[in-house]
């Protein structure tokens, strides 16, 4: 079965460990979602999976069904199903979110294929409508002078288009308002299915309302501290995350 599986992860930036040894096991066809406080580490955890440079892992594993994909370049993982939506877009002045999207699929195709522009416009535009952006966005820079929902709707797009089969959303629902929050999450329910794996990043539950996942997790300093159904999620908007915090703060018996 396709999964992806994060095994005993430790990683720093510079001399701070800022993933202590978490494990977390992602099967293709649910949806997870990780909540936790500010600065526990949750980017962390989404940049490592996609190989952002500046991490150093120190220890453990992250196994894309069954192989180890951390000696892999960014573009690599990307070629092989794995996807991040930032939680803090780049902007790309220059460069249209068509061509973008366009260079993205191409490179993905093998060696002397080409897309075809008919197809792939038609896919562009099927997406662009699902997730209600205006067709002349096709024509502005990536992401340059967006609002900050309409950069979480360019994340989406690049999901929908790429179709990978895992998917890291890191707070794909911070800047948004409700009505762009209803927008982006029928965007990404339309991608759910038995052949992705999603693990949804957000510090608030309201996201949760309208991405229904199948498991929470808890995280707090660098680690899963408590599992559980959605019901979690309502526990934490109830009582925050002191609990948790707590629950880390006491000594761990091996
Ligand atoms: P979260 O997404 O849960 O809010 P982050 O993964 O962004 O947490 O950050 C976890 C911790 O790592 C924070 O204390 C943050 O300051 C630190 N950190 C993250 N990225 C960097 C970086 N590039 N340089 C220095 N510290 C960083
Ligand atoms: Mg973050």
């Amino acid at each position: 079965m396709k999964n992806l599986r994060i095994e005993n992860l430790h990683a720093s930036i510079g001399d701070r460990e800022i993933l202590r040894g978490l494990t977390l096991d992602l099967p293709a066809g649910q949806v997870h979602a990780i909540m936790g406080p500010n600065g526990s580490g949750k980017s962390t955890l989404a940049k490592v999976i996609a190989g952002h440079p500046d991490y150093t892992v120190t220890a453990g594993d992250v196994l894309l069904n069954g192989e180890s994909i951390l000696e892999m370049e960014p573009d690599e993982r990307a070629r092989k199903g794995v996807f991040l939506a930032f939680q803090y877009p780049s902007e790309i002045p220059g460069v249209t979110i068509a061509n973008f999207l366009r260079a993205a699929l191409q490179a993905r195709l093998p060696e002397g294929e080409e897309l075809e522009a008919t197809d792939y416009y038609a896919k562009l535009y099927e997406k662009m409508d699902l997730l209600q952006m205006p067709r002349n966005f096709t024509s502005r820079s990536v992401n340059e002078g967006f609002s900050g929902g309409e950069k979480k709707r360019c994340e989406i797009l690049q999901m929908a288009m790429l179709q990978p089969s895992f998917a890291l959303l890191d707070e794909t629902d911070s800047g948004l308002d409700i009505d762009a929050l209803k927008v982006v999450s029928h965007g990404v329910n339309s991608l759910r299915g038995p052949d992705i794996g999603m693990l949804v990043i957000t510090h608030y539950q309201r996201l949760l309302n309208y991405i229904v996942p199948d498991f929470v997790h808890v995280m707090v300093n660098g680690r899963i501290v408590e599992s559980g159904t959605k019901d979690l999620a309502l526990k934490l908007e109830a009582e925050g995350y002191d609990w948790a915090n707590e629950q880390e703060a006491e000594p761990v018996v091996a």
